[in-house]
């Protein structure tokens, strides 16, 4: 019988042999452990990934998806001027994906998406596929904030430079999936016109450019963005946006020859 589960850690080694054998796909969410101003926890990325790899993976009755076991770090050097950031090198971080999926592909899994919930991730989850792909293994990756761009700018009530971090989107989000983590009495608006016209700092405003930032010298106090104007519905309809689009890529990605 298959199991209801879709949480890789919960279920035996012959049930996962079983699995990988009927084909099912495999979501590996990835987060960040760092400072999201003073009104959310440290795990707002990894909670968020997570949130939308599980519901997605739950939304698909027709063949199993499962989710890996979460990637609670990721590399945030842009937030280390403020305590309780955990951060990995861009090496260790690259290494780490790749052997987590080089793990899942060896065990006979075809489908695999890295699921990304932090933007310093964004570049880096893309060099880890590239690298797999040298040894013949093909993983997606993607971070789901990418792919909801067009529910983001129908919600936001922000002028741009209103969600990126720890802003009216991820503050929305966790209002959703962990209200009781969220201190909205302590959330600040701290938004910020673009620097250059070729590069943005906001989720739903694609540029040209990549440009790294830096918390220290983009924010006052962690903030980037208007946390004050997150509501719980708005919340619920950036997870629900997130959770239909990486279920339409799944069924996409299962769908694929070869
Ligand atoms: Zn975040």
């Amino acid at each position: 019988m298959t199991p209801t589960t879709v949480s890789w850690q919960d279920l035996t080694s012959p049930e996962l042999g079983a699995l990988a054998e009927a084909g099912a796909a495999v979501i590996v969410p990835i987060g960040a452990i760092e400072q999201h101003g003073p009104h959310l926890p440290v795990s707002v990325d990894i909670t968020s990934a997570f949130e939308v790899a599980r519901r997605a993976a739950e939304s698909i009755t027709e063949f199993k998806v499962l989710v890996a076991p979460p990637v609670w770090w990721g590399v945030s050097p842009h937030h280390m001027a403020f305590p309780g950031t955990i951060s990995l090198s861009t090496a260790t971080f690259i290494d780490l994906l790749c052997d987590i999926g080089r793990s899942i592909a060896k065990h006979g899994f075809k489908r695999i998406l890295l699921l990304n919930g932090h933007g310093g991730n964004a570049e880096l989850i893309g060099v880890a596929a590239i690298k797999l792909s040298e040894e013949g293994l093909f993983v997606a990756a993607c971070s789901y904030f990418a792919l909801i761009t067009d529910e983001m700018k129908a919600i936001g009530e922000s002028p741009i430079g209103g969600m990126s971090h720890g802003c009216e989107m991820e503050t929305s989000l966790l209002l959703a999936v962990a209200p009781e983590l969220v201190h909205m009495d302590l959330a600040r608006a701290d938004v910020r016109p673009n620097r250059n016209s070729y590069f943005t700092i906001d989720l739903r405003d694609a540029r040209p450019v990549f440009y790294a930032y830096d918390l220290k010298r983009d924010s006052n106090e962690g903030v980037i963005g208007d946390p004050t104007l997150a509501t719980v519905e708005k919340g619920q309809r950036i997870l629900a946006a997130a959770v239909r689009e990486v279920a339409s890529f799944i069924r996409e990605y299962q769908a694929m020859q070869g």
